[in-house]
């Protein structure tokens, strides 16, 4: 078996163009790119790592942010009051509302720019009043990755990631998932996308694929339609009228025409050697396992087929898969081992993913250089065991502030219940809090595909 060292080696060198020089490294860098294995750095020398991390993201943050500066001078914190690794807590949090809250044509660029920490790139909206996809194509053709995700309740968050933010995040979502699932990872091998196609959407689930094309040869994609904010609320709404109707009906279609073009796909490598991995949201997997099931078929791959899931757990509006059972319907209807079927939780305005280990699939946390908090409900820290508000202080964020509380309900343990890597976990079933809409980068795409093949 390849040892570790020369597995992360041969990943690196794939994923080359991600790594800025070294000669450039930021304590962010150090603490993302240096590690080998982010999930087993001795707790001491992670905690020194993190501390200088964070430390150094909010020093940038509150000397080239007027919005963020703001904020802190609000709450009385400056970098000075930052010496320990036990005043990291004490960083302003902004609530994952205000990603949210924001207005639109013009003032909508305007509000972007805000967030933005550094320079504002220059950018020319020909528009009189421009529509969210227009400005944020603004945006990035000015070399910006401004992505979004949303709610069912139509309001999106809207991330504004410079290219090296973008490339730390997709960076890090594939190290995370291939060093968890050592030795699987192989570049020779095909895979299927189970998002919409990084090249025509803004979804940040589906842009942080990126990194896929990358990591593996093939790679075939679920949704390869262009997907935009306009698209997605027409098809939420209803869709009124006769571009609606003509929507919905393509879209049903689409749908069916997945699930078996997925079924054709493993049929195929039913008769290669091959290693196949699947990517994405597990409901459009668990459609194709419901379709096999429903025919009385079921495939074999064994330790030749892995699993990668992100991006929202429910399968039908009031229903709710669990991470356990849709990792038992993979092992009996594709024959794929439990250890090789792994969640990874992450959301659209943090770069730090959190993947279940093969052993327990509790959800370990990249801790060099993305610092998890939970939080009561009067946004006061808890300790490890407690159950709460999700927050994050994420370092290598540095086009925003990465210093977030999030609407999902968590429990932090100090340490894995199952397997030996130090550092904390979260506990698999990762809820909203009561009262949070239903979000998710998959949730959207989801509800509208529910929708058309349930009939
Ligand atoms: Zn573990």
């Amino acid at each position: 078996m390849i040892g570790f060292d020369e597995y992360i080696d041969k990943f690196n060198k794939c994923v080359d163009k991600y790594i800025p020089p070294i000669n450039t490294w930021t304590p962010a860098d150090e603490a993302l790119y240096k590690p080998k294995d982010l999930f087993r750095i001795p707790l001491k020398e992670a905690e020194q790592l993190q501390f200088k991390a964070v430390k150094f993201a909010f020093n940038q943050h509150y000397a080239n942010n007027k919005f963020y500066q703001g904020f802190c001078k609000e709450n009385n914190v400056s970098p000075d009051d930052i010496k320990a690794s036990d005043d990291l807590v004490k960083i302003p949090l902004i609530p994952d509302g205000f990603f949210k809250d924001y207005p639109h044509g013009k003032e909508f660029a305007t509000w972007l720019g805000n967030i933005l920490t550094g320079d504002l790139p220059k950018i020319e909206i020909k528009q009189h009043i421009p529509t969210y996809d227009q400005v944020i194509d603004a945006f990035n053709k000015a070399g910006m990755l401004v992505s979004y995700s949303s709610g069912t309740g139509g309001r999106h968050t809207f991330i504004p990631r410079d290219q090296r933010t973008f490339f730390a995040s997709e960076y890090a979502i594939a190290k995370s998932a291939v060093t968890m699932l050592y030795p699987f990872w192989e570049h020779d091998s095909s895979g299927y996308l189970l998002m919409p196609n990084p090249k025509k959407t803004n979804i940040y689930a589906g842009k942080v694929c990126l990194v896929y094309f990358d990591a593996i040869q093939n790679v075939n994609v679920a949704i390869d339609r262009e997907i935009t904010t306009e698209l997605i609320q027409m098809m939420m709404s209803g869709g009124r009228g006769l571009k609606g109707r003509l929507i919905k009906l393509f879209s049903r279609r689409a749908s069916r025409q997945m699930v078996d073009d997925i079924i054709k796909w493993l049929e195929y490598h039913d008769k290669t050697n091959e290693k196949i991995t699947f990517v994405g949201a597990p409901y459009i997997l668990y459609f194709v396992m419901e379709k096999l099931k429903a025919q009385g078929r079921s495939f074999d791959f064994g330790e030749r087929c892995g699993v990668a899931t992100g991006g929202g757990w429910k399968i039908h509006e009031n229903v709710r898969l669990s991470v356990a059972d849709f990792r038992k319907e993979v092992k009996d209807v594709l024959g794929i081992p439990e250890k090789y079927c792994l969640d990874v939780y992450g959301m659209v305005e943090g770069n730090g993913w959190m993947v279940q280990c093969p052993e327990g699939h509790y959800l370990h946390v990249p801790y060099s250089y993305y610092k998890p908090i939970v939080l009561d409900d009067e946004f006061e820290q808890v300790g490890y065991g407690e159950s709460g508000r999700f927050a994050f202080l994420d370092s290598v964020a540095s086009s925003y502030p990465g210093f977030i509380t999030t609407g999902d309900r968590v429990k932090l343990l100090e340490h894995c219940p199952v397997c030996d890597r130090p550092g904390p976990v979260l506990e698999p079933e990762v809820k909203r809090v009561a009262g949070a809409e239903m979000r998710g980068c998959a949730e959207e795409m989801r509800s509208m595909m529910t929708r058309d093949i349930g009939r």
